[in-house]
């Protein structure tokens, strides 16, 4: 890396240590030539794949609007930050599973119904009725109607 100050190439490491529970590198290195210190942070890079809307128009992955989703599905729901936030890594997970360079966002609309049917009911049916954009009530109904016949079975 070079040198931030005199922009020599050889610069080393006098100190290195985890910051950011574990996700983050951070050193601390001197310039073999002007004995500058600077500090630099790692990061892993997690490359998402692109997502596609509507069967052509493509936008990168954007996990804020994933949080936002979800936040506004569990809105006022018993359901903590950590929750939220072990949900989204679970999509992003799953998404970075299958490999691909693009996803269709439906397919990101079905992990977050994966994700909410299991942490809330309630927020499940509000993501559900605005996803699907239910226009008759018997098929929001019988959406209800499943959950309702898999909570007696349990
Ligand atoms: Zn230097």
């Amino acid at each position: 890396m070079h040198c931030p100050f005199c922009n020599t190439e050889d610069t080393k490491v006098i100190d290195s240590r985890l910051v950011g529970d574990g996700l983050q590198v951070r050193r601390r290195r001197q310039c073999t030539v002007c004995n500058e210190r600077f500090t630099t942070f790692e990061v892993a890079e997690l490359i998402m794949p692109g997502v596609i809307k509507n069967g052509h128009l493509r936008e990168p992955f954007n996990e804020d609007k994933l949080r936002r989703g979800l936040q506004k599905a569990l809105e006022k729901r018993p359901v903590s930050t950590d929750d939220i936030e072990m949900a989204i890594s679970q999509i992003k997970s799953r998404i970075r599973a299958t490999g691909e360079r693009e996803i269709p966002s439906k397919m990101i609309g079905n992990l977050v119904m994966d994700e909410l049917k299991k942490l809330d009911k309630v927020a499940y049916i509000r993501f559900a009725s605005v996803y699907f954009s239910f226009d008759d009530i018997e098929q929001f109904g019988s959406e209800i109607a499943k959950l309702q016949a898999k909570e007696t079975q349990n």
